[in-house]
């Protein structure tokens, strides 16, 4: 079933860059194991899939700990600077940075590995919605704070969007998080990249694409409702 749904998903992120004139190599699919079992990722695996998003820090460790090497991951969820230790050195890109003391937590614990870590800053687009992310009038401000760290690489923005009927309707919001990204790098702020746009969930994922995302964070359309009573 997964490896169906991966191709699935897979075609629709095709058809959506041939709609909008982009190519496909440049959207890169995530596909969200939060809460799912070894053996669901290990079938992913066998279809290809490398990619891997993780929304709880101890989780992702100890998935990490038990795959294989050869894989990406992507810590997708509110990081505690006391959880910073599982994530930096295992995570390759850290999406939900959003405040200037996290930022220093990575540094922190990336100095004391000798690495650098990847992240995005997020974006609270759709405000209401979300307890965090920053505003978009802030971001640019964070940006720069944080660019002074040496062992911290921002390489662009996420966002997440509300859940709504029509995916449609997150439309604004992604062309609104794609237009920040273009004017922040149009700065050219020293040790900022804005190369990665991670947005787009199960249920937008085409619109985000169409509307310029690098990076779609997919878990339902591949692995299944997710079960949290158990
Ligand atoms: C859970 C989660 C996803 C995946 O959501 P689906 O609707 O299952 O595709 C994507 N991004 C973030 C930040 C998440 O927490």
């Amino acid at each position: 079933m997964i490896k169906e749904n991966l191709i699935e998903v897979q075609n629709k992120i095709a058809q959506a860059c041939e709609r909008s004139g982009r190519n496909r190599e440049d959207v890169t699919l995530i596909a969200v194991s939060k809460t799912k079992p070894i053996s669901y990722i290990e079938e992913a695996i066998s279809s290809g899939q490398k990619e891997f998003g993780e929304n709880k820090a101890q989780e992702m460790k100890e998935k990490y700990e038990t795959l294989t090497k050869d894989l990406n991951w992507h810590f997708i969820g509110h990081l505690q600077t006391n959880k910073v230790k599982y994530v930096v050195g295992r995570a390759s890109l850290i999406h939900s940075v959003d405040s200037l003391h996290l930022a220093q937590a990575i540094e922190k614990e990336s100095a004391k590995k000798e690495l650098v870590t990847n992240i995005l800053i997020e974006v609270n687009v759709a405000q209401e919605e979300s307890k965090f992310g920053l505003k978009s009038e802030e971001t640019e401000k964070l940006v720069r704070e944080i660019a002074t760290l040496p062992h911290v690489k921002i390489q662009g923005l996420m966002t997440i969007a509300p859940y709504v009927e029509d995916p449609e309707e997150n439309r604004t919001i992604f062309r609104h998080l794609k237009k920040l990204s273009v004017d922040i790098a149009a700065k050219n702020i020293d040790n900022v990249s804005m190369s990665i746009l991670s947005m787009g969930m199960t249920n937008d994922y085409e619109v985000a694409v169409e509307e310029g995302a690098s990076h779609v964070r997919v878990g339902t359309a591949i692995f299944g409702e997710r079960d949290y009573s158990i």
